[in-house]
């Protein structure tokens, strides 16, 4: 066909790769000699046959990969996904002797959209701010669905400084966004807190609650705004290895 060109062949066998009757894909031999003798036709059929049953196995695994590390609603990872990624994450830092930083983000009244405007209009916000951590964050970087409208993000060998200007850009890119509803356009903003390893905290556990402080104390400070756990701290989180 237009796509594939096959030349100095003699003969050509499409083997349809079906299951349960339903389609697959195909399995193509071609050959240059005599056509394959009816046997061996027969075991090349007997091989179509295993490979469909291997690539719907292969493709049911992934399916049940994606919606148990996934979150359904925004296609981010989910929070046990986040959990066991925090961990490899912080692990290797500390190994390399590297900083990883993690951001907390919560949308600002966020229940008042949902009363005004419906569950559904909600569902689309968050499919919108997901959609722009998503594209905000490197490979190897993580974006998760910590909660309800609430998002981390994980940088890797990443400081504060860096950490800082990255929330900062999605808090701008987040009040941006044009988002449409039957009463009308509307904007929402973010929230963030800002904390790394090793400076604000050392365990998993410390550096969450150290982020979520930072984002605490950026609701309470107004909103809308980026705050780093090190501008809230008296001074007694552990300083930089
Ligand atoms: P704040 O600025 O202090 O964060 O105020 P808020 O209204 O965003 O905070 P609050 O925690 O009171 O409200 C969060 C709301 O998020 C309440 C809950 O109904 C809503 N929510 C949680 N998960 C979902 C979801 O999957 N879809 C929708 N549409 N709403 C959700
Ligand atoms: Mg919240
Ligand atoms: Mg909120």
């Amino acid at each position: 066909d237009d796509l594939t060109r096959l030349r100095g062949y003699k003969w050509l066998l499409v083997l349809p790769l079906s299951l349960h009757h339903k389609p697959r894909g195909t399995l193509v031999v071609a050959g240059k000699g005599e056509i394959a003798a009816p046997e061996r036709q027969a075991l090349l059929k007997v091989l179509a046959n295993q490979i469909a049953v291997s690539l719907d196995n292969a493709r049911m695994y992934q399916a049940v990969e994606s919606l148990a590390t996934t979150d359904g609603l925004t296609g981010l990872y989910n929070r046990r996904t986040f959990q066991q990624r925090i961990e490899e994450m912080r692990e290797r830092a500390h190994r390399q002797n590297r900083t990883l930083a993690l951001i907390l983000c919560d949308i600002d009244h966020f229940k008042k959209i949902n009363d005004t405007r419906g569950h559904l209009v909600g569902d689309e916000v968050l499919r919108q701010i997901a959609k722009l951590l998503g594209e905000t964050v490197r490979k190897v970087d993580v974006a998760a669905r910590y909660g309800g409208e609430e998002f981390a993000i994980l940088l890797e060998a990443t400081e504060e400084e860096g950490a800082r200007l990255l929330a900062e850009r999605i808090r701008q890119e987040t009040e941006k966004l044009h988002m449409q509803s039957e009463k009308g356009p509307f904007f929402c903003t973010l929230s963030l807190g800002v904390a790394t390893f090793p400076g604000d905290g050392l365990t998993t556990l410390e550096l969450i609650a150290r982020a979520d402080a930072a984002l605490y104390a950026a609701k309470h400070k107004g909103r809308n705004r980026v705050v780093c756990y090190r501008e809230i701290s008296d001074g007694t989180a552990r300083p930089a290895a």
